[in-house]
């Protein structure tokens, strides 16, 4: 189940909840028993180096792998 984080706009308190996507914008009520509260952008975990291109001959000879060494 995802996972939303949300900010009291009453006392400033950000809190999570675990719910279920179609309830995302439903309204949340914080630990503290406010209503204004506002979704955060959850800030979902991006891979940043997936896929580092491997500079060409910057190691390994260069030579096996391309059928040269067999
Ligand atoms: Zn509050």
């Amino acid at each position: 189940m995802p996972r939303y984080e949300y900010r009291c706009r009453a006392c400033g308190t950000t809190f999570e909840l675990n719910r279920p996507m179609a309830q995302s914008s439903d309204p949340a009520s914080c630990p503290e028993g406010h209503d204004d509260t506002v979704k955060l952008l959850s800030a979902v975990a991006v891979g940043g180096t997936a896929a580092t291109p491997r500079a060409a001959g910057g190691g390994g000879g260069g030579c096996c792998g391309g059928g040269c060494c067999g």
